[in-house]
């Protein structure tokens, strides 16, 4: 089992069909499966099916309970979703915080449930007592109840950001596979590059002081690693040997 695996999105007293289509679309795409059901209102129907589009399987993997209290047994972790403040006396979290705890509860090991109320009235005060923690989305606050779908996606997104950060970098992405350049390596390239500039008369008799200033902050800026470091330096000697070249030639 892996952490996405062990964070169920619960949603309480659905009333529209098609919102609990649209909720399997939004945790799909963020990479999430455990659809559960409390309670909703109607059965699932041909609309739910086709706003879930390609989420098919998560909707048909929803799990059903007849109460919260059910869906919840086994969880160590439960995340109340809130459209405004209510005077529970319950931690009130951003979605990113909420999403970080609900990240590193699953990578302990513990089943992890976020939990979303109902259309018309959202969650019951009984309901939120369930929970360890609130989630708002801070969303305008003359106008803050999002649909229910949308909701879900957003805190499934957060989800998948805390989730992808809490990962070690071997996905091909923003990380980079090799170390940063140390400090003698870069001054290493700086003094090559200095004597490149030279033997292709760069600076025609002027000093070359304030080229080489603003060289080095574009590449200090640049943060090179050794293997950027090897390949300007390999242009550089490059740039050396047809200089002479063309010295020789002259
Ligand atoms: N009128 C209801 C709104 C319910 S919207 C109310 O005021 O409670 C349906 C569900 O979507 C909510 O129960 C909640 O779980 C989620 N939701 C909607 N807007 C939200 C917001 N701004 N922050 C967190 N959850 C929200």
């Amino acid at each position: 089992m892996t952490p996405p695996d062990r964070i169920r999105i619960v949603l309480v007293g659905t009333q529209h069909p098609g919102n609990i289509g649209s909720a399997a679309r939004a945790i799909k795409t963020m990479g999430l499966s455990r659809l559960v059901l409390v309670a909703p209102e109607k059965p699932l129907d041909i609309e739910a099916h086709a706003l879930a589009a390609g989420a098919d399987d998560v909707l048909s993997a929803a799990v059903h309970h007849a109460s919260l209290a059910d869906a919840l047994a086994d969880c160590r972790l439960v995340l109340g979703c809130t459209a405004r403040s209510r005077r529970v006396a319950l931690d009130e979290l951003l979605p990113r915080d909420g999403a970080a705890r609900a990240v590193a509860a699953a990578g302990d090991g513990a089943e992890v449930a976020l939990v979303f109320g109902r259309e018309r009235t959202g969650l019951s005060n009984d309901e939120l007592q369930l929970c360890h923690a609130a989630v708002h989305i801070p969303a305008n606050p003359e106008y803050s109840s999002l649909n229910l779908a949308a909701a879900v996606q957003v805190l499934s997104y957060e989800l998948r950001l805390a989730l992808l950060a809490a990962q070690p970098d071997d996905s091909g992405g923003a990380g980079r596979a090799d170390p940063p350049a140390s400090h003698a390596e870069l001054e290493g390239f700086f003094g090559q590059l200095a004597g490149t500039l030279d033997a292709i008369d760069f600076h025609k008799g002027r000093a070359p002081d304030s080229a080489m200033r603003k060289l080095r902050r574009l590449f200090l800026r640049a943060e090179l690693d050794v293997r950027e470091v090897r390949l300007l330096r390999g242009i550089l000697a490059d740039a050396d040997r047809m200089a002479m070249l063309a010295g020789q030639r002259r």
